[in-house]
């Protein structure tokens, strides 16, 4: 059984406080929930947060990290920096990543394996431009920037990635993919990582859909049989609807 994954990335938003007090605010009430509860909140408050969370059962995501140990790399932060601070998962390769800060499937293969390497649970993420799915070419699409992402990993350790396909028409727009469109992708990707590592692997391998998830659509895209969790950005900022993404 895969457990389910719900998490909320909250890009480029909110203060310190803000953010502790959004913790305090959800933590007793999701105490009990079977899920798993990630917050990927700014990189200058993941240590506030990792404190504020202590002793509850909510996971802290970066929502990058760069691949290199360390070194002459203005601006970003190492993966030993995160595990420094016990950061449980690190999103990788965001469209927003890769359209804004040239990040590639290359690139994002060596930070998921530097990601690993360092005891942080990669949430990689693949998707289509409006432009790929109209042109039919959503599954060669994610296909490919699935197995890049991957290339080298052994079966072992890909077994306890998260993939979140998040389709890029879909990323703040409130056009959510139908649910079985999203599941249809969701299998194919399951498919292409098992044709390559085995079915015991992409199996265990927990798979989100993300793009415009909120509390009333993600009963109906949780209930299908691949998609294992979410990767939700907008919905995510208010404890309210964040709790209710729990509920499905
Ligand atoms: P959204 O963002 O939920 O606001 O569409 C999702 C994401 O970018 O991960």
């Amino acid at each position: 059984m895969r457990k389910p994954i719900i998490a909320g990335n909250w890009k480029m938003n909110k203060t310190i406080d803000q953010g502790i007090n959004f913790v305090n605010e959800i933590k007793e009430k999701i105490a009990g929930t079977d899920v798993e509860v990630v917050i990927c909140p700014p990189a200058i408050m993941l240590d506030h947060l990792k404190k504020a969370t202590r002793g509850t059962n909510i996971k802290i995501g970066a929502q990058n990290m760069h691949q290199e140990e360390d070194g002459a790399f203005t601006g970003e932060l190492s993966a030993g920096m995160l595990s420094d601070l016990k950061i449980d998962y690190a999103i990788i390769g965001h469209s927003e990543r890769r359209e804004y800060f040239n990040e590639t499937d290359q690139s994002v293969n060596r930070k998921v394996a530097k990601a690993l390497a360092s005891g942080i649970t990669p949430i990689m993420c693949c998707g289509e431009t409006l432009e790929e799915r109209e042109a039919g070419k959503t599954k060669e699409r994610v296909k490919s920037q699935v197995l890049a992402g991957l290339e080298g990993i052994p079966a072992e350790t890909v077994k306890t990635v998260v993939i979140a396909y998040e389709p890029i028409w879909a990323i703040g727009t409130g056009k959510t993919s139908t649910s079985e469109d999203a599941n249809t992708v969701i299998s194919f990707i399951r498919e292409s990582v098992g044709a390559l590592y085995g079915t015991t692997v992409s199996e265990a391998v927990r798979i989100q859909y993300g793009g415009s998830v909120k509390p009333a659509n993600v009963k109906t895209l949780m209930a299908e049989s691949d998609i294992d969790g979410a990767l939700v950005g907008g919905a995510s900022l208010d404890p309210e609807n964040f709790l209710g993404l729990m509920d499905f």
